[in-house]
């Protein structure tokens, strides 16, 4: 069976950085970009929000799934072979790696690079099963232009860079925009800040859960909970959208790397190493302080330098 010198898991910047890097060194990656992995489109986080701003080398916006069909095209143009299958389980006990994939098959690899980036979380709510996709939805820029949703009331949970994004993207749909804040600040960036605090259709609710989603066939309220007095209120909403973080997609990797207490993988400082040498890890799958497309490209670019030193000193 032919053995790989390297096999990439996951398509965002950072899966596709580590391609373009190891295509060009003559490695022959293998990427295997999956399909609807955690929830999430080939291309990865950035093919759920619009227009990206702050990626160097595009003076004007572009679109997050323009950004991503470049990188794709970058990857094959140097020479990476995509696959288009969720890998589901590794066996690292093993030189060459095993790497399965959807389907039932399987390859062997000298050296594997993990991409997996992170998927967005669930809360857990009363109501939340029965209301997802009915009204409930992680991604307003996915959803929020759906019929249901215009010129209606609209609630959105969190306090970071993405629930002041989607808040803001939902003002241009919705009649009114609340934001549940569990604490009195916002974990967004000032700038942000500065944009969803001063906007006509946004009401900031401080130490407020969502404690529950109710409604008919579609979710019509929202029953909440102040996080001091503990004062319940019942509030009209048509759509409810969670903006509470994400979780690693490392499931797969069943125990086999060493991970935090968050879930994320652990590599040696300033380099992207885990604890098995010839696995590197690099994006948001092993990044909780950063989680930015240029930090994952900057940390896929490592772990094709560190792939290609390995196999030099492997090999
Ligand atoms: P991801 O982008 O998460 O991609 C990982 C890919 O791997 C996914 O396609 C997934 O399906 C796939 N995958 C997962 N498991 C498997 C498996 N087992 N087998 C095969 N494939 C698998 N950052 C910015 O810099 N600027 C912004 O404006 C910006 N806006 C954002 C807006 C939103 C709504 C969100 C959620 C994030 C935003 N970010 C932004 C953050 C940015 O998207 C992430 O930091 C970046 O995409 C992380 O890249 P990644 O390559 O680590 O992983
Ligand atoms: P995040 O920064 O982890 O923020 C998650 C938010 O959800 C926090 O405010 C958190 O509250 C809140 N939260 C978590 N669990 C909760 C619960 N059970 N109930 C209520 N609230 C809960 O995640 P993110 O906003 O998705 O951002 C991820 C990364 O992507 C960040 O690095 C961000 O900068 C980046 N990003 C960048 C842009 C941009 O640059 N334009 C846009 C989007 C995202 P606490 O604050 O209390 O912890």
């Amino acid at each position: 069976m032919n053995i790989e010198n390297v096999v990439i898991v996951g398509s965002g910047p950072a899966g596709h950085t580590a391609a373009i890097y190891t295509a060009r060194a003559q490695l022959q990656p293998l990427m295997f970009e999956g399909m609807m992995a955690g929830g999430v489109a080939a291309g990865g986080q950035l093919t759920t929000t619009t227009d990206i701003e702050n990626f160097p080398g595009f003076p004007e916006p572009i679109l997050g799934l323009d950004l991503m069909d470049r990188m794709r095209k970058q990857s094959l143009q140097a020479g990476t072979r995509i696959e288009t299958k969720t890998v589901e389980k590794v066996d690292l006990k093993v030189t060459p790696f095993k790497v399965f994939f959807d389907g039932g098959g399987f390859v062997q690899t000298k050296a594997l690079i993990i991409a997996t980036g992170a998927t967005a979380k669930r809360l857990g709510v009363k109501g939340e099963d029965l209301f997802w996709q009915k009204g409930i939805s992680a991604c307003a820029v996915c959803d929020g232009g759906l019929p249901i949703f215009r010129n209606k009331i609209l609630a959105v949970i969190g306090g970071g860079d993405t629930a002041c994004e989607e808040a803001l993207y939902l003002t241009k749909f919705a009649s009114k925009v609340f934001l549940f804040v569990r604490r009195d600040v916002l974990r967004a960036s000032k700038a942000m800040q500065e944009r969803i605090l001063h906007h006509p259709k946004v009401e900031i609710a401080w130490e407020t859960h969502v404690i529950e989603a109710l409604g008919d066939k579609v979710i019509n309220k929202i029953k909440t909970r102040h996080a001091k007095t503990a004062e319940e209120h019942l509030i009209d909403v048509s759509g409810l959208f969670y903006a509470v973080g994400h979780k690693p997609n490392a499931d797969f990797l069943n125990g086999q790397i060493a991970l935090d207490d968050g879930g994320y993988i652990l590599t040696k400082l300033g380099t992207t190493q885990t604890n098995v040498p010839g696995v590197f890890a690099c994006g948001d799958v092993q990044d909780k302080h950063y989680r930015q497309a240029i930090t994952a490209a900057g940390s896929g670019c490592m772990a094709a330098i560190e792939v290609d030193h390995y196999l030099k000193e492997n090999d």
